[in-house]
């Protein structure tokens, strides 16, 4: 099925821990967004009967590598698709996270209207992401998962949100060292033309 070209699509990015899912989750509370967290939907398609890409996926997510284009956006589309009757806002946490999953997802699903680019020290995110640890579940947060996601981010995410700022103009930095309900302020100045 085709994407309705008018969808408004918020990128949402930064490292590991820096506070993604706890803004969308506000912002979702409070306005008419359709939350899609690439890593929700591959934990998803990792424990999926059937799915031919569990152990692929599961790999990934423990070295906190980037799983292949094709699995990531073929799932972002799909949710987008099953999505686009009810909303017209999306925010895409955690993703694009590689270039070539930048380029193929604004060339072949849509372009997106925005970036919000959280930004963090690693110091506040290890904090986070430790005490996350203690109720979250995850396999990958843990202290070695946890650090080869920062190399990720670093060395193969940073990179995405480079392109994003100099040739796409799109992204809004986000200070997210500070509170919560500060930093859901200023996500909701930088969201102002779409809410
Ligand atoms: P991400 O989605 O970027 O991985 P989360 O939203 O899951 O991050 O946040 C990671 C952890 O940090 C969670 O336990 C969350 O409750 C906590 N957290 C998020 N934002 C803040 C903040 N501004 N100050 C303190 N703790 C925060
Ligand atoms: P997250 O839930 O965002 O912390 O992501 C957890 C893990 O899922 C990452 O360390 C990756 O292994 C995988 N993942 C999440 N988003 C993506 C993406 N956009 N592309 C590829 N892999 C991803």
């Amino acid at each position: 099925m085709s994407i309705n070209s008018d969808l408004n699509v918020v990128f949402v990015l930064g490292g590991p821990g820096v506070g993604k899912g706890t803004q969308c989750s506000k912002l979702v509370k409070d306005f008419k967004f359709k939350h899609l967290s690439a890593g929700d939907l591959l934990r998803a398609e990792q424990v999926a009967e059937g799915s031919q890409f569990r152990d692929i996926i599961k790999q990934h997510i423990k070295d906190g590598t980037i799983v292949p284009q094709e699995i990531t956006i073929a799932l972002l589309r799909q949710a987008i698709v099953n999505n686009q009757h009810e909303y017209k806002n999306f925010l895409i946490d955690g993703f694009p996270r590689k270039l070539d999953q930048a380029i193929t997802f604004e060339e072949t699903v849509m372009k997106a209207k925005l970036t919000l680019f959280f930004d963090c020290t690693k110091e506040v995110m290890l904090n986070r992401l430790m005490e996350r640890s203690k109720t979250s579940g995850r396999e990958d947060d843990n202290i070695e998962s946890i650090e080869k996601r920062f190399d990720t981010f670093v060395n193969t995410s940073m990179p995405v949100i480079e392109y994003l700022d100099t040739e796409r103009h799109i992204v809004k930095k986000i200070d997210c060292t500070k509170s919560v309900e500060e930093i859901y302020t200023n996500v909701k100045k930088a969201l102002e033309g779409i809410i």
